[in-house]
């Protein structure tokens, strides 16, 4: 096998060496591909078609990583990146490929997983398809790349496709892709000048300032900058990860675009804020919008950027903001999709896919707060939500109250143990929807899906390897893959969602 030659020689490159490569693929890291002597090289920067110099900066027994010192011949597709602090950042990874660039990529990662690890036979709908702006060679071949799945070296395509072929359709793209974001996390640290929060510089525990971020919506870049100015002002000190000592963590800000409301969430070490009242009475006068100011506590050494306890500083303990006509209440740790534009495009196909005529009984599993799940209740008999986290669980009630939605039920648990409990109740799902976090669905669950025997299953996936994996589970078990529908949620990074329509062969 070619895999064990590879791994028994040297590499034939070493570390600092300069090389000129023509980039042959673009990895699902948004990385451009190469090879020095047969020998694949991941550079950060360089796209797809282009020929440039690097210099190697850290070698692997079969793959290493490159600097892009130099792009000799560009793509047609390069563009220049917007942000200033692109490359120091590394929030997005590819800004120096145009947009339009971008979804016909995110559109050939999405089918080339189906084909590689589903081994699906796929048509690519529209756009995209037979385009120069493609994958070339992905990371396939080298261990440990593939995010977990045990794919390894696969060899080639030569194995063989079953089922009719499964449409592929273009990534539904935005038409203004920046400032999208509802939801700011940033870091908070201290630097000689005092209070700074932005960034970690790659690779480093160090914060770097920053006070604009493309992605985010300028509310929250506004709000950020408001926070850190007042706690400059009024003597609040930093986290410092290595002595454990100082008080801001994070500030968090959730906007809703909608509604124009605000909740700060100031993520601290310890319980008592110096100047609390002064905090809070300037940032609710200096900042428009602002319903709710909330405590986290954290003092874990940990990158998790939540502690256990919440505690409302003033205002509500929620914002409000809604997708379509269902308006839902937004908690400082709840799961709240962060791209609001997108969200609706996504799920308005999921309510597509669902196929629903308004007597229906539908499984949401996964459902977070409820959000698919009020949104198909509108068009269904009955929906059954449930999801891991408890405290999502209550949100996912109150906003079925909230919208005055009473055809919906909901459990706290993971759905792989809920919902055989509710087919030994005798719950006969017409529909069942998944949207599993990036590992995709627990093999438990996919089986009771299979035993429950729905007419339809749709998928809303953020990861297309896991997707793929278990597209083939169901596949094997009787369904037949439709239509998947690519959807562009974080325009600029390298994440990519999809919604996939799947069909009870028998129907
Ligand atoms: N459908 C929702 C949430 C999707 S995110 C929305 O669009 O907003 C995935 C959700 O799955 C998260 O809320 C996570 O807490 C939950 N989750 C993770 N593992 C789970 C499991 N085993 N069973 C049920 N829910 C789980």
């Amino acid at each position: 096998m070619v895999s064990e030659k590879i791994a028994d020689r040297t590499p034939p490159v070493g570390k600092n060496n300069e090389y000129i490569v023509n980039v042959t693929g673009l990895n699902h890291d948004g990385e451009g591909v190469g090879r020095v002597d047969g020998f694949t090289l991941f550079i950060q920067g360089a796209l797809l078609g282009e020929k440039v110099r690097i210099k190697v900066l850290k070698v692997k027994k079969q793959y290493g990583y490159a600097k892009l010192l130099e792009v000799l011949e560009p793509s047609p597709d390069r563009t220049e990146a917007a942000c200033p602090i692109y490359k120091q950042c590394g929030g997005c990874q590819v800004q120096h490929l145009s947009y339009d660039a971008q979804l016909a990529w995110k559109h050939r990662m999405v089918v080339d997983n189906l084909e590689r690890i589903g081994k699906l036979k796929v048509r690519m709908d529209g756009a995209g398809s037979g385009s120069a702006i493609g994958l070339g060679e992905t990371d396939e071949g080298v261990d440990g790349v593939s995010e977990g799945l045990s794919s390894g070296i696969s060899g080639g395509r030569s194995y063989e496709m079953t089922g009719p072929e499964v449409i592929v359709h273009p990534t539904l793209g935005m038409d203004q892709p920046w400032r999208y974001r509802n939801k700011a996390q940033v870091p908070m640290g201290e630097s000689e000048a005092g209070l700074v929060g932005g960034f970690y510089a790659k690779g480093s525990h160090r914060i770097v300032d920053m006070d604009v971020c493309l992605i985010q919506h300028d509310r929250n870049d506004e709000v950020v900058r408001r926070v850190k100015q007042i706690s400059r002002e009024i003597d609040i000190s930093a986290y410092n990860e290595e002595t454990r000592q100082g008080l801001l963590r994070h500030v968090v800000v959730k906007f809703g675009f909608r509604t124009g409301e605000v909740m700060v969430v100031l993520v601290t070490n310890g319980e008592r804020i110096p100047k609390a009242e002064i905090l809070i009475r300037r940032i609710r006068e200096e900042i428009e919008g602002v319903r709710s100011i909330c405590q986290n506590i954290n003092r874990q050494h940990t990158n998790v950027i939540f502690g256990e306890e919440t505690r409302v500083l003033w205002g509500q303990d929620v914002i409000y903001d809604m997708i379509g006509d269902v308006r839902f209440a937004i908690s400082a740790r709840s799961f709240y999709q962060v791209n609001p534009v997108q969200t609706k495009v996504l799920y308005d196909k999921a309510v597509e896919y669902a196929g629903l005529t308004g007597s229906e009984t539908v499984i949401d599993a996964y459902c977070g707060i409820g959000t698919i799940s009020l949104f198909l209740a509108r068009h269904a008999g009955k929906v059954y939500g449930v999801e891991v986290v408890p405290e999502a669980i209550e949100d996912a009630r109150r906003n079925a109250e909230l919208n005055g939605i009473a055809n919906v039920e909901f459990a706290a648990g993971k759905a792989e143990e809920v919902i055989p409990r509710w087919k030994e109740l005798g719950i006969d799902p017409d529909i069942i929807v998944v949207d599993p976090p990036r590992k995709g669905c627990d093999p438990l669950l996919l089986d009771t899906i299979l035993a429950m025997s729905p007419k339809r299953v749709v998928y809303v996936s953020c990861n297309p390897s896991t997707l793929a994996r278990d597209l083939r589970i169901l596949e094997d078990g009787g369904y037949r893959t439709v239509e998947v529908q690519p959807v562009d949620m974080f325009p600029h990074t390298v994440h990519v969602e999809c919604v996939i329509g799947i069909q009870r062969i028998d129907t």
